[in-house]
């Protein structure tokens, strides 16, 4: 099963792709998470990506793309995936429609999660991040069990650079302007669910295994 998560920065992409990982054993691609990844190792990528992303721009395409490539690579790729926040153009949907088609594949789902601009300011600015494991939290909409505390590892949660009030608002018109027409691209591909993302994150859950399950 090969799924694209949609939807704005904060929709909640992330923590619904590592429950979709979870129940259908297949891995979460997170582009953002494999940009972090370099920064945080020092990588010649990683130095690129950084530039953008603290700006809250996109990292370019050429970038981009070859990093999804080479991540398609890798064994546990053969039984699908699930991609969070890739594609974020429609130059990169290309790339990706094209890498499949060469080998008679294509995505079987393209999942939109909706959220209004106003919440998603709310959001981001009570998203926390382990530094460590990257499970992500929300101050009020998802707490850890310990304040600052990931339970997953145990490590410090930090607020991530690029969730500051005028950043979000970047990130916003970036999507609006260079991400959202990826929705009528794959509804020309027939491809395209979309899903109410302002309920809570387990009825949010249920609606997307009542699409994948049908
Ligand atoms: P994205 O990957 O789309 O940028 P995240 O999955 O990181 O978004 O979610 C952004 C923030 O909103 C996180 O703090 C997350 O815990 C919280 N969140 C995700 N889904 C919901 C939801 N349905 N209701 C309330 N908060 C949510
Ligand atoms: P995310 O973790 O998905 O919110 O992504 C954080 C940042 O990483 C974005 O604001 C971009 O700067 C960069 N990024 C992640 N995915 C992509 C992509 N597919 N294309 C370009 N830039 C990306």
């Amino acid at each position: 099963m090969k799924i694209v998560m949609l939807g704005a920065p904060g929709a909640g992409k992330g923590t619904q792709a590592k429950k979709i990982a979870e129940r259908y054993r297949i891995p979460h691609i997170s582009t953002g998470d494999i940009f972090r990844a370099n920064m945080k190792e020092g990588t010649e990528l990683g130095q690129q990506a950084k530039a953008y992303m603290d700006q809250g721009q996109l990292v370019p395409d050429e970038l981009t793309v070859h990093m999804v490539m080479d991540r398609f690579s890798k064994d546990d790729c053969k039984n699908g995936y699930v991609l969070d926040g890739f594609p974020r153009t429609i130059p990169q949907a290309e790339a990706l429609s094209e890498a499949l088609a060469q080998a008679g594949d294509s995505i079987d789902y393209a999942i939109d999660i909706e959220v209004p601009d106003e919440r998603i300011v709310k959001r981001m600015s009570g998203r926390r991040v382990c530094q460590k494991c990257g499970a992500t939290y929300h101050e009020v909409h998802h707490p850890p069990v310990r304040e600052g505390v990931c339970d997953v590892c145990g490590a410090d949660l930090v607020q991530r650079s690029d969730d500051k009030p005028e950043t979000v608002l970047s990130r916003l018109e970036v999507y609006h302007e260079q991400t959202q027409p990826l929705i009528d691209y794959y509804k020309e591909k027939n491809v395209l669910k979309r899903v109410d993302g302002t309920r809570d994150l387990e009825d949010v859950f249920q609606a997307i295994v009542d699409i994948l399950d049908e």
